[in-house]
């Protein structure tokens, strides 16, 4: 019997993964993106992504993490590439905060390794964070900064390595159901194939079979601040962090640069687009001072003036948990998209899950809350 033929269409890490994951299987694979692999015009850029096992966003997400971290691992392995330095993570915030609580609850029901620090250990340990009276810090040891562009070019390098063809510069136009799979188009050339995997990322409304998807673009902007001491903000000794504060809230990065420590501010709102196409490459002055006002008053460490600023189109769904599935309505196709600003971390499973159902039409691992149906049926 001949391979069975796979195209995935877009390479952020989502359909990296993917493509990685369908060719060691013995898939033919045909991957395209509209542009390089590693580039910043999407959601896969930007220096460093985190990754947690003590999952805020729900506990059910746990084995999935703990799949995802052992497939890092083996990335990593695969590539000789550094991927993933487990530099620990905090969770910051009043002991009463939802998020911190959170935390707490999923490690303590899963057993995971994790540690409350009260407000003065918090200071003592990590002085890198100003603490007000009243706040703590849980520490998930399981967790560390990814780099996101070595991380897709990782993928795919193997992935072309076992003959996956990789092609950047190729925007698919058109997509079109064949009475035994598709027809894609890129640039006037027609690729016939077996199965499609749709995984545009933000761009997922552009093409026709998931225009009625419920995806809103949003646009997240990064912060780097330059830290005064940097060996007191390299990952040895400043673990990701999730800060929750009554003034602000941001994600925070151990210094990669050799420069700055980068910021992901949430409370100054994440702002939709009509189009990826349309993110700025820049941010408003309000907003650069707001989030220097928020590293002034939380990171004594930094000169609070940016001194790099990065900005990224992600998809969001209603309820940001991603469509993950075969896509409604069609045969022969998987959806994968809308990760809502936290899918980077989870990738190399998802990529399982995607190769799962291209190849096989079903996957063991537990996805019925990401199912792509389920605002239809609600
Ligand atoms: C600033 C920021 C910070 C984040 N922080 C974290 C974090 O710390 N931890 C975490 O886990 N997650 C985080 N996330 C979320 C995570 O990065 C994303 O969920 C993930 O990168 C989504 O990847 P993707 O492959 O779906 O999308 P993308 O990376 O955008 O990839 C989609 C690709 O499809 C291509 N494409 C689209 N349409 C076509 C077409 N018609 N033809 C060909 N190619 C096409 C695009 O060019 C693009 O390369 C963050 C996101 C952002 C933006």
């Amino acid at each position: 019997m001949s391979q069975p033929r796979v195209a995935v269409i877009g390479t952020g890490v989502i359909g990296a993964m993917t493509t990685w994951q369908l060719v060691r299987r013995g898939a033919d694979v045909l991957a395209f993106d509209t542009y390089s692999p590693g580039h910043d015009r999407g959601a896969s850029a930007g220096e460093s992504r985190i990754f947690r096992t003590a999952y805020k966003e729900g506990s059910n997400y746990v084995p999935l993490l703990q799949r995802a971290g052992r497939s890092w691992r083996e990335l990593e392995r695969s590539a000789s590439a550094e991927l993933l330095t487990m530099c620990g993570g905090l969770t910051i915030g009043p002991a009463d905060h939802p998020d911190v609580q959170a935390v707490r609850r999923c490690a303590e029901e899963h057993g995971l390794d994790h540690e409350v620090l009260d407000t003065e250990l918090a200071r003592e340990r990590f002085p890198q964070h100003r603490i007000d009276d009243g706040e703590v810090m849980v520490l998930d040891p399981a967790a560390g900064v990814l780099r996101p562009e070595p991380a897709v070019q990782a993928a795919l390098r193997i992935a072309a390595d076992a003959g996956a063809k990789v092609l950047p510069h190729h925007r698919i136009s058109e997509v079109a159901e064949t009475a035994h799979g598709w027809r894609i188009t890129s640039g006037g050339t027609d690729f016939d194939v077996d199965h499609v995997v749709f995984a545009p990322g933000p761009w997922a409304r552009d093409l026709e079979p998931l225009r009625s998807l419920p995806i809103e673009i949003r646009r997240i902007t990064a912060c780097w601040f330059a830290a005064r001491d940097t060996a007191a903000h390299r990952p040895d000794r400043l673990p990701i962090a999730i800060r929750r504060h009554r003034d602000a809230g941001f994600s925070c990065f151990p210094l990669l640069d050799g420069v700055s420590v980068k910021i992901v501010p949430h409370h100054l709102g994440w702002p939709a687009l009509d189009s990826p196409d349309d993110l700025p490459r820049s941010a408003e002055p309000e907003f650069a001072r707001a989030a220097a006002a928020a590293a002034a008053r939380l990171l004594p460490g930094v000169t609070p003036h940016p001194v790099r600023i990065g900005t990224f189109a992600e998809g969001f769904t209603p309820d940001e948990h991603a469509l993950l599935g075969p896509l409604p309505g069609h045969r022969n196709a998987t959806v994968m998209t809308g990760f809502s600003g936290h899918g980077f971390k989870l990738a190399p499973v998802f990529g399982e899950i995607g190769a799962d159902l291209a190849l096989r039409g079903s996957t063991e691992h537990d996805i019925t809350q990401l199912d792509p149906d389920r605002f239809a049926r609600a």
